[in-house]
C-alpha cells in the first residue's frame, strides 16, 4: 500500500523583488515502510520538502496525497491531526523545551493530544527504552550530551507511534561515533515505518539508507529506487488532537518554575493596584464599622420625639413660579413664612398613645410621656412645709409654673424629668442601661425618685433651691441630705380652694395639708453610664410616668376639673380660652391623662428603622391634620457621614485602580517577551500538532496563573498591611482595628486580578499561536 505521494509539487518564497523556487515541481511516491535519504546541497529546498510532507509548512501548488486522500482540501485542524497522529519530526538541533523534564518532552506530543496520563507515561517510558535513555529520563534536558539529547527528540517523535518520521539532519549536530549510533537507532525505526531523512553525508546515507534521493535546486536529479503508482484508494482517517486545560496549565506552571525569580517579580508589580484597593477598601470598611457602632451607641439612644409641633419636611419644598409679569399684577400676596408652613400641630390622642404602647418590646422597650401636669408639691422645712417643684427653671424668675414647664417641654424633649416606662422588664430597664447609682437605690416604685446629675455629677441649682435646698452656686450637697428626702404629693381637691367667684386659688401650705398628700421620697443619685454617653434625663429629679398616672387618675375627677370641664373660661385666671389653650389647661390641672408629647427609644440602631415603620403606619390613610409627624433627629446626621465615606471610597478605589491598568499593561509585556523567549517551542509545539487554540491556552494559562499568583500576592500583602495600618490608627484615635479586609472583597480582587491579567495576556498570546511554525523552528 502507498502511504504518500508527491503530485508536481511547487513552493516558492518571495523576499522584495527576488523569488526563491524552494520546491519546483517535486514528484515522488514513497512506500509505507522503507528509509528514503534526501542528499543535495545547502538550500536546494530539503527542508521545506519536509516540512510540506510533515504538514509544517504548506504547498504553493500541486498536491500532496496521504493514504489516498488530497490534501488540496486540508483544513487548518485537519493539518493539526495528521502532524499530531501521523508524524515525528527529528531535527538537526534536537528542539527539546528546556523546562521540561526528559519525560515530559517525550510526553508531550501525547499531552496535547489529551490522551491520558497513564497511556502517556508507560508509552513514553517505551520509547525511552527503545533510544537506550530510561535511566534518565527525569533528568532536564541540559543534564544531556548532544547524543543523547538527539536520542530524547527520537523518543519523542516516536512515543506516539506515527507512520512517517521525518528527520531534518539528526546527525549534523553530532561527531562521527554518535551519528553511527543514532543512524543504527534510526535504521531500526525505519523497519516498521516510512522513515524520510535529510542529510548531507553521503557515506552515511549509502550505509543506512535503502533508497536515496538527489536533490538540486528545488528538483529532484536522481532516485536510487523509485516506487511506482498504484491506484489511490482513500484510507485516510484520523483523530482530532485536543489539548485539556488543565494540561495547558500544568505545561505553563512548569515554565513559570523556571523562572521564579521574575514571576515573583511581575505578580509582585502588578500585585500593588490590588494591594492598594485590598487597602483602601478595608479602611473603609473598617471606618463604616467604627462609625456604625459609634453611631449606634450614641444615636440609637435618640429618641424619636413626637412633639407637640413638629416641622414637617415634606411640606418644605420651595414653588419655583415665573417671574415675569409679576410687578404688572397690580396686587400683592399674603405670603406665610415657609417654616410657619412646614410647622405641623401634633393632635395626640388617647388613641395614639394605645397605639404607641403596642409597639413591639424588642424594637423600642422604652417610652417616656411628657405631661404639664401640675404635681402640687409640697417638701418640710425645717418641720415646715413649704411649695416646692420639680423644675429647673429659675425660682426668682416671675414667671407661672405652668408657663415655665411648657417652654421646658418645648425646647425639643430630652431633659423630660420623667423617665421612661419599660414595656419589657425582661428585655432591661432604661434607667440601668444608660446609667449608673452614685449613692442610694434604684427606684422600684411609683413614688420613688431619683435625682440626675450629670458626667461632671452636677446638678441643677435651680432644681435643688426649686426642691427647698438652701444651695449656693458651687456649693457641694452629701448625698445623704439628697436620700431619704420627702415630698408630699397633694390632691387638688386639698391643695385648691374655691372661691364664692366659682374662682379656684391654690391654698396656703400647711403641715395638715402635707400630711393628707401622698409621700414621695428621693431613692437615689444617678448619673450616665459612660464619659461620652448622652444625657437622656435632664439635670435635676427625675420620677416614673406611673406618678403622673396615678395623680391624674386622683385628680380627673376632683372640684377644679370637674369645673373646668364644663367651662371655657381658665378657672384659675378668669380668661377666656380657646380649644388648644383649654387642652393644655386641662391637662395641667390633671383632667386629661393624655400626654403633651412621647418619646421612644429604640432598642438600637437597625431597630429605629422598624419603629419608624411602625409610626408611618398609623398615618397611613389619614388627612393631613391628623397625622402624627415624628422628629428623628439621628437620621440626618448617619446619612450625611455614610454617603461622605462612600464618596471618599469611591475616589480613593478609582485611584488604585489606575494601578490595576498600569499591571495588566505589565502582564501583557511580559507575555509578549515570553511568547518571544518561546518561539523555538511553539514550534515545536506545532510540529507535534498544537493547535492555534493550544499555543493560546498554554500561554492564557501562564498568565492565569499569574493573574491569581498577583491577586493572592496582592490581597495577602494588603492583609498583611492592615496589621501596621491599625497600630498606626491605633496609635493616633485610640480606635481598635479599624482596617478590616472583607473576604469577599479579597475574592472579589483575586478574580478581578485574574481577569484582567487574562485581558492583557490575552493578545499576545493570540500572537503566538499565529507564529508561522516553520519560521519559528528556523529562530535560533
Ligand atoms: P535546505 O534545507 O536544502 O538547505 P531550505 O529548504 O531550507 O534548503 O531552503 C530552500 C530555499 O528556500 C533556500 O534558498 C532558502 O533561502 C529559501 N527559504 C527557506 N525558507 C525561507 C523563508 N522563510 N523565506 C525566504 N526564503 C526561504
Ligand atoms: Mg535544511
Amino acid at each position: 500500500m502507498q502511504m504518500l505521494q508527491l503530485k508536481h509539487l511547487f513552493k516558492s518564497y518571495h523576499v522584495g523583488d527576488t523569488v526563491t523556487h524552494a520546491l519546483d515541481d517535486v514528484s515522488i511516491s514513497f512506500r509505507d515502510k522503507e528509509f528514503v535519504t534526501i542528499l543535495g546541497p545547502s538550500g536546494s529546498g530539503k527542508t521545506t520538502m519536509l516540512n510540506v510532507i510533515g504538514g509544517l509548512d504548506r504547498y504553493d501548488k500541486g498536491d500532496l496525497i496521504i493514504n489516498g486522500k488530497s490534501t488540496k482540501n486540508f483544513k487548518e485542524t485537519d493539518w493539526d491531526a495528521y502532524r499530531n497522529n501521523s508524524v515525528g519530526f527529528i531535527f538537526q538541533n534536537y528542539n527539546l523545551i528546556s523546562h521540561l523534564s526528559i519525560i515530559a518532552n517525550v510526553e508531550l506530543g501525547m499531552t496535547l493530544s489529551g490522551v491520558s496520563s497513564k497511556e502517556r507515561h508507560e508509552k513514553a517510558i517505551k520509547a525511552l527504552t527503545e533510544v537506550g535513555l530510561k535511566d534518565h529520563m527525569h533528568k532536564q534536558p541540559n543534564q544531556l550530551s548532544g547524543g543523547q539529547m538527539q536520542r530524547v527528540a527520537i523518543a519523542r517523535a516516536i512515543a506516539n507511534d506515527p507512520d512517517i518520521l521525518l528527520c531534518d539532519e539528526p546527525t549534523g549536530a553530532l561527531d562521527t561515533e554518535t551519528s553511527v549510533q543514532i543512524m543504527e537507532l534510526i535504521k531500526e525505526l525505519s523497519k516498521n515505518r516510512l522513515v524520510i531523512m535529510v542529510t548531507h553525508n553521503p557515506d552515511l546515507a549509502k550505509k543506512y539508507a535503502t533508497r536515496i534521493v538527489n536533490f538540486q535546486d528545488g528538483k529532484i536529479l536522481n532516485d536510487s529506487n523509485p516506487f511506482k503508482t498504484e491506484a489511490e484508494k482513500d484510507t485516510f482517517n484520523l483523530k482530532r488532537t485536543k489539548m485539556s486545560y488543565w494540561n495547558a496549565i500544568k505545561l505553563s506552571f512548569t515554565n513559570i518554575m523556571t523562572k521564579k525569580a521574575r514571576t515573583i517579580l511581575t505578580a509582585f508589580a502588578s500585585s500593588i493596584g490590588i494591594i492598594s484597593i485590598a487597602v483602601v477598601l478595608s479602611l473603609s470598611n473598617g471606618f463604616q464599622k467604627q462609625i456604625d457602632t459609634t453611631m449606634s451607641k450614641a444615636l440609637a439612644k435618640y429618641p424619636v420625639a413626637i412633639t407637640p409641633t413638629a416641622t414637617d419636611m415634606t411640606s418644605m419644598q420651595t414653588r419655583k413660579e415665573s417671574d415675569k409679569n409679576v410687578k404688572n399684577r397690580g396686587y400683592v400676596i399674603a405670603k406665610q413664612d415657609e417654616s410657619e408652613e412646614a410647622t405641623h400641630n401634633n393632635k395626640i390622642t388617647q388613641a395614639y398613645v394605645d397605639y404607641v404602647k403596642k409597639i413591639n418590646p424588642n424594637y423600642a422597650n422604652n417610652i417616656a410621656y411628657q405631661r404639664t401636669t401640675n404635681l402640687n408639691l409640697l417638701g418640710l422645712t425645717n418641720g415646715k412645709a413649704e411649695k416646692v417643684q420639680f423644675s429647673t427653671a429659675d425660682p426668682d424668675s416671675n414667671q407661672s409654673i405652668a408657663q415655665m414647664r411648657s417652654q421646658a417641654m418645648s425646647s425639643m424633649g430630652i431633659g423630660s424629668s420623667v423617665f421612661p416606662t419599660t414595656l419589657d422588664k425582661d428585655k432591661g430597664n432604661f434607667l440601668k442601661q444608660n446609667y449608673q447609682i452614685l449613692s442610694g437605690a434604684w427606684p422600684t416604685k411609683a413614688t420613688d425618685l431619683v435625682v440626675v446629675a450629670d458626667n461632671k455629677n452636677t446638678v441643677n441649682i435651680n432644681a435643688l433651691k426649686n426642691l427647698g435646698f438652701d444651695v449656693k452656686k458651687n456649693s457641694k450637697i452629701d448625698f445623704n441630705k439628697l436620700i431619704g428626702k420627702k415630698f408630699s404629693v397633694v390632691s387638688n381637691n386639698d391643695y385648691y380652694q374655691e372661691l364664692p367667684t366659682g374662682m379656684f386659688v391654690p391654698k396656703k401650705a400647711t403641715n395638715s395639708m402635707y400630711n393628707s398628700g401622698k409621700k414621695i421620697k428621693i431613692v437615689g443619685v444617678i448619673r450616665p453610664k459612660n464619659e461620652d454617653s448622652m444625657q437622656l434625663l435632664s439635670s435635676g429629679i427625675a420620677y416614673s410616668d406611673k406618678l403622673s398616672q396615678d395623680i391624674i387618675d386622683q385628680n380627673k375627677n376632683s372640684t377644679i376639673v370637674k369645673a373646668q370641664r364644663k367651662t371655657k373660661r381658665n378657672v384659675m385666671t378668669g380668661q377666656n380660652m380657646n380649644a388648644t389653650e383649654k387642652k393644655q389647661m386641662m391637662q395641667t390641672i390633671g383632667g386629661s391623662s393624655i400626654p403633651t408629647g412621647i418619646m421612644i427609644y429604640p432598642n438600637n440602631f437597625d431597630s429605629k428603622d422598624k419603629v419608624l415603620d411602625y409610626l408611618d403606619k398609623w398615618n397611613k390613610g389619614k388627612a393631613k391634620k391628623n397625622q402624627i409627624v415624628y422628629t428623628d433627629m439621628s437620621s440626618a446626621v448617619t446619612t450625611m457621614t455614610g454617603g461622605l465615606l462612600n464618596g471618599i471610597t469611591t475616589v480613593l478605589v478609582a485611584f488604585a485602580a489606575i494601578s490595576l491598568i498600569t499591571s495588566m499593561i505589565m502582564i501583557g509585556i511580559l507575555t509578549y517577551t515570553s511568547v518571544l523567549e518561546r518561539t523555538k517551542e511553539i514550534g515545536v509545539l506545532k510540529a507535534l500538532g498544537a493547535r492555534k487554540r493550544d499555543i493560546t491556552r498554554v500561554f492564557d494559562a501562564e498568565t492565569f496563573i499569574l493573574g491569581i499568583f498577583a491577586g493572592v500576592l496582592g490581597v495577602g500583602i494588603g492583609y498583611l498591611l492592615t496589621f501596621p495600618i491599625n497600630s498606626v490608627i491605633y496609635k493616633l484615635t485610640d480606635l481598635a482595628n479599624v482596617a478590616q479586609l472583607n473576604p469577599t472583597h479579597a475574592l472579589i480582587l483575586i478574580i478581578i486580578s485574574t481577569i484582567l491579567t487574562l485581558l492583557g495576556g490575552h493578545i499576545p498570546a493570540r500572537m503566538a499561536a499565529k507564529k508561522d511554525a516553520v519560521i519559528a523552528l528556523r529562530s535560533e
